[in-house]
């Protein structure tokens, strides 16, 4: 390739070791169809190298291992590897993108992609989603006898579902809804953050008590 004059990893893109080995790994959501490639496995001779790009050091002096290393090329043609000048800057609240569809934007959501038109990359894999097919769950929900079968050949795990439970009205009646009224095996898991409120806390502690049988786990974030 060779056609970038000084190349650098585009931003929120990292280097990460990891008990798997060296990884690329990006931090957001990207545009389908690569939503799913977020970590990218790395030979360890190319994880050592990619440190290399600085966004100061021009690529013929850069060392040929890792220009013409094979990965190297295909970085570059999916945008990870970029020109230092197209290297994307950190949101901000007063300077972001909003999808032009949806509530989501990239300073909530740093990271997030949008295509050429602005439609934020959650909303294009809703519309992939619809044109293969799997739009008619999305058209006409889960039934509860769906879950109950579901929950019935389900026989390789402790759980059936999974909450994301806030403590509020709607996660704290759906909770309900999964564990006493369909009799679902639910797991629950919330943040414990500051901007979790009294009466949240207590419903949790509420839920615990009136849910014996339901399995919580709490993260705490700082
Ligand atoms: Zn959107």
């Amino acid at each position: 390739m060779g056609t970038l004059q000084h190349p650098v990893l585009q931003y929120r893109w990292q280097v990460k070791e990891t008990n798997a080995g060296a990884q690329l790994v990006y931090f957001g959501l990207r545009n389908p169809p690569n939503h799913t490639g977020n970590i990218i496995p790395l030979p360890r001779e190319l994880a050592d190298r990619l440190q290399l790009l600085d966004g100061r050091t021009a690529a013929k002096d850069l060392p040929s291992d890792l220009t013409d290393h094979e990965m190297y090329a295909r970085l570059i043609e999916e945008a990870i590897i970029v020109e230092a000048h197209e290297i994307r800057q950190p949101s901000t609240r007063d300077n972001f993108q909003q999808c032009v569809r949806c509530v989501t934007n990239d300073y909530v959501l740093p990271g997030l992609e949008f295509d050429a038109n602005g439609l934020c990359a959650f909303c294009q894999c809703y519309e992939l989603a619809e044109r293969s097919g799997q739009g008619a769950i999305m058209q006409d929900g889960i039934t509860d006898e769906d879950l109950i079968r579901t929950s019935s050949e389900n026989t390789g795990s402790r759980f059936d579902v999974m909450v994301l439970y806030t403590g509020g009205k709607d996660s704290t009646y759906l909770l309900w809804y999964l564990a006493k009224k369909l009799r679902l095996r639910v797991l629950v898991a919330s943040w414990n953050m500051p901007y979790t409120n009294d009466t949240c806390r207590e419903n949790m502690r509420r839920a615990m008590r009136v849910l014996p049988d339901v399995e919580f786990v709490e993260r705490t974030l700082p």
